[in-house]
């Protein structure tokens, strides 16, 4: 056999077992994590019904749907602290669903649905497929199973009671806000706490325009003569949170929350500046989400500084400390 043919088989039998690693290993992980076998007794019995879209209901073990939920809600390619931190974070806000404390009118046949404006996001085996690819699925999938499974049964109380753990994927580096200010009533865990580990692209200021009739339609404010020129007096800020976030602002003599201008623009945060010109309003935005509880990208970046998922928890939860439930029927 010459030097150039074994080449040649060496280089086939190579490529024979990258395909068989890369194809091989996804697959079996993927058969050992089934949503059928095996998860049920890791769910310590619970059992959750969502809601996928209306008159759409599925039941699931607990730990089976928090897998789902954490793909979803979280970059696989978090650290595994992060990871472990928000699956207790979804499994104490599913709790509270199930135990009726905090149920809803959109959906009373499920404790929870899909939408992650109205609950959490949760993804099926066949979405993550999509969403991964076909490589990056097994693999994917048994780190995401991994941090619930490590934290199994575990959620956070405060005084004994299960806490109302909400998160948001990014402060901006400016620190979470506390809930008074969003929701209008105090929750003691719910509190202002510094956040500087968001990176650097997420403290970046992000650009929305709209054109000021859109803009005076989507605040429902109507007969606005649209201003030709000088228009920067178009939205006046009022006061700002503590952390620095807009509270009120002043539109065309009427008085909005940041919250309210939030939602009806669809902003991505009310930790804003405004400038109009042009024809055209444009909101400068830092961070992503209501910025109270957890922030999912400075959860990261604890994780990377060697915090555990404990102790991101309770930094972002003040107050509020981490408990095991007994199996469900104990
Ligand atoms: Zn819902
Ligand atoms: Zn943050």
């Amino acid at each position: 056999m010459s030097t150039w043919t074994r080449g040649y088989k060496i280089l086939g039998l190579a490529v024979l077992i990258y395909c068989l690693v890369m194809l091989g290993i996804p697959a079996l992980l993927v058969r050992g994590c089934g949503f059928d076998r095996g998860m049920v007794e890791e769910s310590n019995g619970r059992m959750v019904r969502v809601q996928l879209a209306p008159g759409r209901v599925v039941t699931l073990p607990l730990e089976t749907y928090l897998i789902g939920v954490v793909a979803a809600e979280m970059p696989a390619k978090f650290d595994i602290e992060a990871l472990k931190a928000q699956a207790v974070a979804a499994r104490t806000y599913t709790l509270l669903r199930i135990n009726g404390k905090a149920s809803d009118r959109k959906h009373p046949d499920a404790a929870l649905c899909a939408d992650p404006g109205h609950c959490q996001a949760w993804l099926s085996l066949g979405d993550l497929r999509k969403r991964w690819g076909l490589f990056a699925f097994g693999s994917n999938y048994e780190k995401v199973a991994s941090a619930v499974r490590a934290t199994a049964g575990e959620v956070l109380v405060y005084r004994d009671e299960l806490i109302d753990p909400v998160y948001h994927a990014s402060c901006g580096g400016r620190g979470t806000e506390d809930a008074r200010e969003v929701w209008g009533r105090d929750i003691p865990y719910l509190k202002r706490v510094p956040c500087r580990w968001d990176p650097p692209e997420r403290q970046g200021v992000v650009a929305t325009s709209f054109s000021m009739k859109d803009f005076f339609t989507r605040l429902g404010i109507t007969g606005q003569a649209v201003p030709a020129s000088n228009a920067g007096d178009l939205v006046q800020v009022l006061d700002r949170t503590g952390s620095g976030r807009v509270r009120r602002v002043e539109i065309a003599s009427q008085v909005f929350r940041g919250v309210e201008l939030r939602k009806a623009l669809g902003l991505r945060s009310t930790d804003f500046t405004v400038s109009a010109a042009g024809g055209k309003v444009t909101f400068y935005t830092r961070g992503y989400g209501h910025a109270v509880g957890m922030c999912q990208y400075g959860a990261q970046g604890l994780a990377l500084r060697g915090q555990t998922y404990r102790q991101i928890l309770e930094y972002y939860y003040r107050g509020a400390v981490m408990k095991k439930l007994p199996e469900a029927g104990n």
